[in-house]
């Protein structure tokens, strides 16, 4: 049982109505991190109840703006004041490298921030009727009660991208983090509360999501879901919502083309498809995890590339020599391992990696090493697929034109990049490719003031920007006569009436 409860209902710590729970372990030793309450549909349910109280009755949704944001300043102000601590709970819950979590709260910090500064950007505008008798403005208000769903590669950074805009629209929510990673959502209660949000706007369920989750889209009470996840999950998840018309939002997975021209600077190039596709042992959305390279360059840059991908130390989330960690779970390892195996079946070439390390103190973590599968072709499956993994697929192209159908050949559209030193051609190529973030000369950067978000079946809706804040408020049009009279659209009633 969890020492203390771990629901957050209603501005209240509360138990599972079932009294089920679950133990989170560090996926590097297998050691205990904690114990935590295992929601069920009931809790979800109370959750919910909870929120719609909030927004029909509570002060937030009136809250005047700039006090908003206020609020959301401060929980950046708190996210400061408890880095350390945050970061480690991050590590100890996703067995990512500490220095990687502690860069994961500094952008959190950077999010609540920058929504609390947009918060009081809510005047709405006012637009010309031509009648002189007529004052016609739109006006901002929040959607209502969120449903806010996330996932386990970056916990607190992806509650932060839904949870900051919503609080600065004014609505309330309840968030359900990956039944993995619960620690940091904890935390984030605690210090919204602490930053004075009033109870019932902020509520937390954690759990499996076919329990705990679903109800955030099922439910008449709910008015919008967001959700980030994968591709499957999230068509379950709009498919659900569509039974109550919920406005969705959706950040749904990637297969991102990383784009290398023969004339690119190699140095450059060779050490970002590194970065692109192995940070966090490739469990990014956006990881390039699907290298094209130009036909004369392909035999050298693949040579270098599995040459330093070889050398990639990994280790647990304290060890300062780690350039890399675990994955998040046995049963992801088990995917990674039939993915590089069906690779193979179908074609694929091991030029590094291809296995599970063999070093004894690498043991107890569910790791993977570093590998490149060269010789892939669009056709393939596992060009084709997401696997979440530090596994790179390598194709070659001939020109532009062929770098594009490739690069485009795929259901998703998150993310990819481009590498040359012809400016004019990374203009024409990141016009021409269909994902929502293109990098040229870099790969990873994102700002919480650019919109982040999927082309095709990698999402609905963008994340973060100004427009980011579109999705969690409703644009209301207000026209008012201030001279009202009969319309005499139908002729002179009053002769009528005579
Ligand atoms: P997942 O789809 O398995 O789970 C995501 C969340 O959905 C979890 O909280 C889970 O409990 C919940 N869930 C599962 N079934 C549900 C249901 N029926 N109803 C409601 N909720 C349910 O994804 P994951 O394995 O946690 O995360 C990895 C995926 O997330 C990858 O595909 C990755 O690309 C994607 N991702 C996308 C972005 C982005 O910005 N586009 C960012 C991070 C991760």
């Amino acid at each position: 049982m969890p020492l203390v409860p771990s629901l957050f209902i209603d501005g209240h710590w509360v138990a599972a109505a079932a009294g089920a729970s679950r133990e989170i372990r560090n996926p590097f030793d297998q050691s205990p991190v904690a114990t935590v309450d295992e929601a069920g549909a009931e809790d979800t349910e109370c959750a919910i109840a909870a929120a719609r109280q909030a927004f029909d009755h509570g002060p937030w949704p009136s809250t005047p703006a700039v006090q908003r944001g206020a609020l959301l300043s401060a929980v950046a102000d708190l996210l400061v004041r408890d880095r350390a601590d945050v970061a480690k709970a991050e590590s100890l819950d996703t067995g990512k490298r500490l220095v990687e979590s502690e860069y994961d709260v500094d952008d959190v910090v950077r999010v609540f921030r920058y929504y609390g500064g947009l918060a009081g950007d809510a005047a709405g505008r006012v637009v010309d009727t031509g009648n002189p008798n007529a004052i016609s403005r739109v006006v901002y208000e929040p959607v209502g009660v969120c449903g806010l769903i996330t996932p386990w590669n970056y916990p607190l950074l992806q509650a932060s991208w839904k949870v900051a805009p919503a609080l600065a629209a004014g609505n309330t929510f309840v968030l359900k983090p990956s039944e993995l990673t619960p620690s940091t959502a904890i935390l984030l209660m605690r210090l919204l509360t602490e930053a004075g949000l009033p109870a019932g706007v902020a509520n937390l369920v954690l759990g499996a999501g076919p329990q705990a989750g679903a109800p955030l889209a099922d439910s008449p009470l709910v008015d919008l879901v967001s959700f980030t996840g994968g591709l499957t999950t999230g068509k379950r998840v709009m498919a659900a919502a569509a039974g109550t018309v919920k406005k969705v939002a959706l950040e749904l997975g990637g297969k991102n083309p990383n784009i290398v021209f023969a004339d690119t600077d190699l140095d450059a190039a060779l050490d970002n498809a590194l970065t692109a596709v192995f940070l966090h042992s490739g469990q990014v959305c956006s990881a390039g995890a699907r290298l094209l390279v130009e036909d004369s360059l392909h035999d050298s840059f693949v040579t270098e590339l599995a040459s330093r991908a070889d050398r990639i130390r990994l280790g647990g989330p304290f060890d300062p020599q780690a350039e890399t960690g675990t994955l998040i779970s046995a049963a992801h390892q088990a995917k990674i391992e039939a993915y590089v195996a069906g690779a193979v079946a179908e074609g694929a070439k091991v030029v590094c990696g291809g296995r599970v390390p063999d070093e004894p103190e690498l043991k107890a973590g569910f790791f993977y090493r570093p590998t490149i599968l060269d010789g892939c072709v669009a056709t393939m499956g596992c060009v084709q697929d997401e696997s979440f993994g530090p596994v790179l697929t390598v194709e070659r192209f001939t020109d532009e034109d062929d770098a594009v159908r490739i690069a485009n050949d795929t259901v998703y559209g998150l993310a990819g990049a481009v590498w040359t030193s012809d400016a004019s051609k990374a203009q024409r190529m990141a016009g021409r490719l269909r994902h929502g973030t293109i990098w040229i000369n870099d790969y990873h950067p994102y700002l919480p003031q650019a919109e982040w978000g999927g082309f095709k079946q990698s999402g609905v809706g963008r994340e973060l920007g100004p427009t980011g804040l579109d999705e969690y408020r409703e644009a209301k049009h207000i026209y008012q006569n201030i001279n009202p009279a009969p319309s005499r659209w139908f002729g002179d009633f009053g002769d009528k009436d005579r």
